[in-house]
């Protein structure tokens, strides 16, 4: 399975910052075979930087999308418009999205099923406050989250799902979970999805990491078993840093 590296570049950059950016990463990353780049602009920069990565090897993620197809939401966006503008994944329930704009896991499922239905690939965000994880209860929190972020969707269409694990007290935090911390949770996770949708789609689901990843501490997290990339932000929007992070070795 090739690892998945995606950079959340959040709200920052503007459409010629994005584009340079961009421009930077076509012509010096090196990525090893391995492994799948994704990037995520925010939504006004998607068509430039599409047009730029082009028949690059990195793909493009939005950050949100809207679970209809279109219609009068004013300031929403769609799966068909994300396809549209050269997207292949988009973040679905980031934490971010879930505190600040009040997605529940209802909100979540139906943009889950809009992406779907479109040909998007999602990434979905799950994790616990650091509230829960001191009253013990991360491991039902992760349940609870993917139990009704999944719920009714079509089993063939749970194998382009990828999700990521994100501590929500370690997002711009600094203060990473410890590989054996995140290992804990991704093993969870992946046997959570083996007792719903069996051996084989578990065992090729691809779980990531997100939480104050830098290029110290990726190494020691990818060389857990069950941790297959990273969901990195703000150290994704440093085209040196984003560099030692794709090319992490295993320690
Ligand atoms: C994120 O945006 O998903 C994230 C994990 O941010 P950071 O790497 O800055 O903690």
């Amino acid at each position: 399975m090739q690892s998945l590296i995606v950079g959340n570049w959040k709200m920052f950059k503007t459409v010629r910052e994005a584009e340079l950016f961009a421009r930077r990463l076509v012509a010096e990353l090196e990525i090893p075979p391995d492994r799948e780049v994704v990037i995520a602009p925010a939504f006004p920069a998607l068509y430039t930087v599409a047009a730029v990565l082009g028949g690059s090897a990195i793909k493009l993620a939005a950050q949100n999308v809207h679970d209809q197809v279109q219609g009068a939401f004013t300031g929403e966006v769609s799966a068909g418009m994300l396809i549209d503008a050269g997207c292949k994944y988009v973040i679905i329930g980031h934490s971010e999205r879930r505190t600040f704009f009040g997605e529940t896991d209802d909100i979540i499922r139906r943009k889950l099923s809009a992406a779907l239905a479109s040909g998007l690939r999602p990434i979905l965000c799950i994790g616990e406050t650091l509230a829960e994880r001191e009253q013990g209860a991360t491991l039902t929190v992760i349940a609870g989250q993917i139990k009704e972020g999944l719920k009714n969707i079509n089993l063939g269409d749970i194998g382009s799902v990828s999700i990521a694990y994100e501590p929500v007290w370690a997002i711009g935090t600094g203060k990473t979970a410890t590989p054996e911390q995140a290992q804990e949770v991704h093993a969870f996770i992946r046997s959570t999805m083996k007792d719903a949708y069996g051996k084989e789609l578990a065992g090729k689901l691809r779980i990531i990491y997100g939480g104050s990843v830098n290029f110290g501490n990726i190494g020691k997290l990818m060389s857990e078993k069950d941790i297959n990339g990273a969901l990195v932000g703000g150290a994704s929007l440093d085209i040196e840093s984003f560099s030692e992070i794709v090319k992490y070795k295993e320690v």
